[in-house]
């Protein structure tokens, strides 16, 4: 911890030196009167980020103040740890943004990558036994927080609508994830098994929420976020109205711990477009296969001696993730 901290300040450092040329160059165009900016640098979470302001919660001391930036300083987005320094308006300038463990980023409608949320903790993404989940859906999402680095786990909601008919499936499903590594737990929003196991997996972390609509984001969100009520149904209505913008994410604090980065675009970040040469990457479990195949170009279809496809036959890969891995690449290849 201490460790980190330390390197983080070191590279502030470095940052700073240049940060002051552009300070200086940003108060003669007189944009910025640095004269009235307190000396002390504090450092906060950006919270909220709104066209030229972000919201940041200082470190230190309460109330949370907007705060300006400089175009310099690069993409800044909620999530983002930053050092900053007050004015005597009740407002701040940021002076930098420190180093992301990750940075979550999707496509505008131009299609090019644009940040949106960093230093995620967890991906949650939530199924549930009815409907069933859809394994090529859960791979996908699987691969886009695999490439962007973000870890995931899979919460099972809706357990109250276990029966004969779909436990058999679900409990496979979830067993088949759990052994390639990925954490998973369950719970049900309606009749709150499993909520205290769920506070206490989000305490401490910042998660984001994703998965299809109907699985009960909404809901699961309401149950942790009781004061938020208003919030949550707006955003549900931004959904519907298809009124997605990339600059919306929002940070919310847990009455019981943790952190929660929400916003429309964020909850249906695995359909995002993937790069079709990465996909690959976002399979963990192929990886000690993949490149012993006899062929060095091997697509792991039809060739002879492909180490993939005998893994599959021998039970060390399960065949459904294989499956997904096509399907996921005849959708990339749809127009
Ligand atoms: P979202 O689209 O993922 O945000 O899903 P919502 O939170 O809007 O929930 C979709 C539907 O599932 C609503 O009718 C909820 O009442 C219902 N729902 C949510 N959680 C549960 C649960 O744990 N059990 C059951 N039976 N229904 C749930
Ligand atoms: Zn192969």
């Amino acid at each position: 911890m201490s460790k980190r901290k330390l390197t983080r300040r070191q590279s502030w450092r470095v940052q700073k030196v240049q940060d002051e040329k552009a300070s200086r160059l940003a108060r003669k165009q007189g944009q910025l009167d640095a004269t009235d900016l307190s000396i002390a640098e504090e450092q906060g979470l950006v919270i909220s980020h709104l066209g030229k302001q972000v919201t940041v919660e200082p470190q230190q001391g309460d109330g949370n103040l907007p705060c300006h930036f400089r175009a310099n300083l690069g993409a800044i987005v909620t999530g983002d740890q930053v050092v900053f320094r007050r004015d005597n308006l009740g407002q701040g300038v940021v002076e930098t943004i420190l180093p992301r463990t990750n940075l979550l980023a999707r496509p505008d409608v131009r299609g090019n990558l644009k940040p949106v949320a960093a230093n995620i903790d967890f991906m949650v993404l939530v199924i549930t036994p009815d409907p069933p989940p859809s394994s090529v859906l859960i791979d996908r999402y699987i691969v886009a927080a695999e490439l962007q680095d973000i870890p995931i786990k899979i919460l099972l909601n809706k357990t109250d609508l276990l029966n004969e008919g779909n436990q058999q499936h679900t409990d496979e499903l979830m067993i088949r994830y759990a052994q390639i590594g990925y954490p998973t737990w369950r719970c049900s929003a309606h009749n709150t098994d499993g909520l205290a196991d769920l506070k206490a997996e989000l305490n401490q972390h910042t998660s984001v929420f994703v998965g299809q609509s109907g699985v009960g984001k909404s809901s699961l969100v309401n149950a942790l976020l009781p004061n938020e009520q208003a919030r949550v149904g707006e955003i549900s209505q931004q959904s519907k109205l298809g009124r997605h913008t990339t600059t919306n994410a929002k940070l919310f604090h847990f009455p019981s711990g943790g952190r929660l980065i929400d916003s429309p675009g964020i909850r249906e970040f695995g359909l995002w477009h993937l790069p079709p040469e990465q996909v690959i990457e976002g399979f963990r479990d192929f990886s000690p296969w993949r490149f012993e195949c006899k062929f060095r170009d091997c697509k792991h279809r039809q060739e002879p001696g492909c180490a993939l496809q005998e893994a599959v036959t021998r039970g060390e890969v399960h065949p459904q993730r294989l499956a997904s891995y096509f399907a996921i690449l005849a959708s990339l290849t749809e127009t």
